[in-house]
């Protein structure tokens, strides 16, 4: 019988554990106990409310539920990695702890794989978070798929089913800054799509801020494309052209054929215009430059991913 690992990133989820495992148990755990063997496990993210009491409880009834628990709060990201890292099944699903992906999806992307494909992607079709994440996330899918040799499907979530051949490849992966769905579409396979409809999150907070998601889709960019490295070096061409152009206008409209535009503005206003343009494209490019540095020096210092304070696997 095969072993299929579910694994749940948990950040200040007491009201929801419960709840989940109740679903789990209704629509994956009960129907489909005479095929597969389950493990359920939750990877507590540095939790401050009762997650943790919560989680364990639950473990001391069902020996199939294990679970990480993180020293701090390391992220989604990195929560789910850990997952995986851990995880000991023949192929392992991830699924948020506030019930938003509908756990009643799961037997269909069970099949998926039986069918032969090693990565089944949920796919949301609504958005139930407010609009503007739902623009940024347009946003992000849009540019993302412009500059990066990696295409991402829009909506493609976390929620997601990988075989044990992916899974072994991506506990390969060593950076610590990373987007974990990125990485798995990156590693290619064979992939299906199911399409859904997010639920609203049943209870709590989305600790996910707008703040937060945007350092996300930065972090992605940054990780997965070398264009706005390159964009400073198209600003600079594109600037110089410009202001040459426009510098030889000005003289030639001053100096020699007493074009109105030119002969009118001042020689300072000119000055300051230009300087503070070029002040603001360097600085453009600088903010850019640093935040590679920024990215490389994360790496290469190469500390631990994640910490474990104490785990049930
Ligand atoms: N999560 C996590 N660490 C964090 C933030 C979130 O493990 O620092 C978990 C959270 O408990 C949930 C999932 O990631 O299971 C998705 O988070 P959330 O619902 O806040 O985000 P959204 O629904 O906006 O994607
Ligand atoms: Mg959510």
């Amino acid at each position: 019988m095969k072993t299929i690992s579910l694994i749940v990133p948990a950040y200040n989820e007491e009201k929801n554990i419960t709840p989940l495992y109740e679903k789990l148990e209704e629509t994956v755990f009960g129907p489909l106990k005479n095929k597969y063997a389950f493990e359920l496990v939750f990877v507590n993210d540095g939790s401050r409310d009762k997650t943790e009491e919560e989680i364990e409880k639950l473990a001391a009834i069902h020996p199939e539920i294990k679970f990480i628990d993180f020293s701090r709060n390391f992220g989604k990201e990195i929560a789910t990695t850990a997952g995986i890292n851990n995880c000991a099944g023949d192929a392992c699903l991830m699924i948020d702890a506030d019930l938003q992906h509908p756990a009643e999806l799961i037997p269909q992307f069970i099949e998926k794989w039986k069918e032969g494909y090693e990565v089944v992607v949920g796919v949301r079709k609504n958005n139930a978070g407010h609009g503007l994440k739902t623009l940024g996330a347009k946003a992000f899918y849009a540019i993302l798929n412009k500059i990066s040799e990696v295409k991402v499907i829009p909506g493609a979530t976390d929620f997601r089913l990988i075989d044990r051949a992916v899974i072994n490849e991506f506990n390969r992966f060593t950076e610590s800054n990373r987007m974990t769905r990125a990485l798995i579409d990156w590693l290619g396979f064979r992939r299906a799509y199911i399409y859904f409809d997010a639920n609203e999150r049943l209870n709590g907070e989305a600790s996910y801020s707008l703040w937060k998601l945007t350092q996300l889709a930065f972090n992605g960019f940054i990780s997965l494309s070398m264009v706005p490295l390159k964009l400073a070096g198209y600003f600079g061409a594109v600037i110089t052209l410009l202001s040459g152009i426009l510098g030889v206008y000005i003289l030639l409209g001053k100096y020699i054929f007493h074009w109105y535009f030119a002969y009118i503005s001042s020689n300072v206003v000119d000055l300051a215009v230009f300087t503070v343009f070029l002040v603001g494209i360097i600085l453009i490019s600088l903010g850019f430059i640093s935040f590679y540095i920024a990215n490389i020096q994360k790496e290469v210092i190469g500390r631990p991913m994640y910490v474990i304070r104490k785990k049930k696997i």
